[in-house]
């Protein structure tokens, strides 16, 4: 192709339809309605409505541009192009629809099977297959520069694309590997422990001082020569090491703010992809899954009073004693049947419940609801503490107890019920332990030292579900709140003790 011919394309590739471009910024209003609507659980339902109703519009305009063109004459709508281009050649329309109609049976098929409690390590691998994306769409564009309309006059590749086409692949990688540790610690194929190499914020700091200077040179790089080639790959292959190497010193307490920090990594790497493609609505959705992401780490970060940047700079600051773990003492212990809390529950005026990870393995959300309904009738003051990293997901219990139609004035979050501990009858732990956990305030080594928690020990009474002594939570530490004077264990599973409490309370 000649150089004038070149530039033409990149500037037919470029050009956009008013229509597409209206219909890109109506997906994108809803998109930003969906995260308002979404910030409350009353409104949730209707945010997600207006995040489906957004991507609807996006697809649909997206796949209309993308229809088959004539390649001779100026052509209409859907495709602006100019003499002589043929949108995505050698792509044709059925291809696409084959690929989603794969793509979707298979996410389909996944979102039926999988269990409300797997969520976590399904959503880090989805956010692997954005970073995939984000890498395979920067290297289709590297070797094929053509195809995207990114050949400058000279007939090398653009320095805009370069920049777009290098951070496209730097993100992606970096989210693609990242997100693949965090499948592995999360669904239990790695240690949730911190792996702290030695060394490692000076191989972290040098990995990304190559990255970010390679990617400098590969930009203004003038010729595209094999130096160059490798200078690509090099970016792409330290993009993936750093991507592993910044997750797997973060463990314990800290994973959630991974799992919404990968969330932050996959928006960028979207939209660092939509620049390669000159897709107005994936540069407006990933900045929007991006930087959403990105507050919610920075609060997660808030609320378990952890350094936003220690954790994204890879457990900077962690302490390497804290990674080992440790040896558990038999100390005695109160335990109790579903008959004896049934009767405590009824001589209290105020039950705080504090549902956590066990409830969702359990789905005791359900029962839970029943009791408390029951206790209410009873005339009992029955209201939900939520911690902000209980369960396996940012909002994980939320989500639960909304399926179990709890009422939303009734849950209450760390910092508003906190103090009410001490006015309570009952303490009711179900299924939670860490966020319970007084070492978070008490004990320097602990790995969840500095983590706010629910400071159930002021309650007159604790009543503690699980299943047995044996079993610790996420971070793998002993919980003094199970030998205090007060609490009562009661073993089993959390759904089956629920469901004995709520039948010796007729
Ligand atoms: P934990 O993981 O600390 O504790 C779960 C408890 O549930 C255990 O005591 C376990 O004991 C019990 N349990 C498990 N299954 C059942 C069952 N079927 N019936 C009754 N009990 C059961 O949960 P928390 O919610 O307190 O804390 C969450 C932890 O997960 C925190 O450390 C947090 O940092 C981490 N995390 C949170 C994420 C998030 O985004 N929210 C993401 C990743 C990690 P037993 O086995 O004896 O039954």
């Amino acid at each position: 192709m000649e150089t004038s011919d070149l530039s033409v394309a990149a500037d037919a590739v470029h050009a956009v339809n008013p229509w597409v471009a209206l219909a890109y910024l109506a997906a994108g209003v809803l998109f930003i309605l969906a995260l308002r609507g979404l910030s409350s659980p009353a409104t949730s339902q209707r945010g997600n409505r207006f995040g489906m109703a957004g991507m609807l519009i996006a697809v649909v305009t997206t796949l209309l541009t993308h229809l088959p063109v004539t390649k001779t004459g100026g052509c209409a709508w859907p495709a602006d192009c100019g003499p002589g281009v043929h949108w995505f050649d050698g792509v044709t329309f059925g291809e696409i629809l084959a690929a989603i109609a794969l793509g979707g049976a298979v996410g389909w098929i996944i979102a039926r099977r999988i269990a409300m409690t797997a969520m976590p390590q399904l959503v880090a691998a989805f956010h692997s297959l954005v970073g995939l994306a984000a890498v395979l769409v920067a290297v289709a564009a590297f070797l094929n520069p053509g195809a995207f309309g990114i050949l400058g006059m000279d007939g090398n590749i653009l320095t805009v694309s370069r920049v777009e086409m290098a951070l496209g692949a730097a993100i992606g990688a970096i989210t693609f590997s990242g997100s693949v540790i965090a499948f592995a610690k999360l669904n239990g194929n790695m240690s949730g422990k911190p792996i702290l190499l030695p060394g490692r914020h000076l191989i972290n700091l040098g990995t990304l001082v190559g990255i970010v200077a390679l990617t400098g040179v590969f930009t203004v790089a003038a010729n595209a020569g094999p130096g160059e080639n490798n200078l690509f790959w090099i970016v792409l292959v330290l993009s993936f090491a750093i991507g592993f190497l910044l997750i797997i010193p973060i463990g314990g307490a800290d994973m959630p703010v991974v799992v919404s920090m990968l969330n932050s990594y996959s928006g960028w790497a979207a939209a660092a992809m939509g620049f390669t493609l000159h897709n107005t609505a994936m540069i407006v959705t990933g900045a929007l899954v991006g930087s959403s992401g990105a507050i919610l780490s920075y609060i997660m970060c808030r609320a378990m009073n952890r350094s936003f940047i220690s954790v994204i700079a890879g457990g900077f600051g962690a302490d390497d004693a804290i990674a080992g773990g440790e040896a558990r003492e038999q100390r005695p212990y109160k335990s109790g049947s579903a008959e004896d809390a049934a009767y405590m529950l009824e001589q209290a005026e105020k039950v705080i419940i504090i549902p956590g990870y066990g409830m969702a393995v359990a789905q005791a959300q359900h029962a839970l609801r029943e009791m408390a309904d029951k206790l209410k009738a009873k005339g009992v003051e029955v209201k939900y503490a939520i911690h902000p990293v209980a369960g396996r997901m940012p909002g994980h219990m939320n989500v639960l107890l909304a399926e179990a139609q709890v009422p939303y004035d009734e849950v209450f979050e760390l910092e508003d019920i906190n103090s009410e501990f001490a006015q309570a009858d009952v303490a009711f732990v179900i299924g939670a332990n860490d966020v319970v956990n007084p070492a978070a305030k008490t004990d320097k080594s602990s790995p969840i030292y500095g983590m706010p928690v629910f400071d159930v020990g002021n309650a007159k009474q604790v009543f503690f579900i699980k299943r047995s002594m044996g079993g610790v939570g996420y971070a793998g530490v002993d919980n003094d709140v199970f030998y205090l004077d007060q609490t009562m264990m009661l073993l089993a599973d959390a759904k089956k003790m629920v469901e004995d409490i709520v039948k010796n309370l007729d």
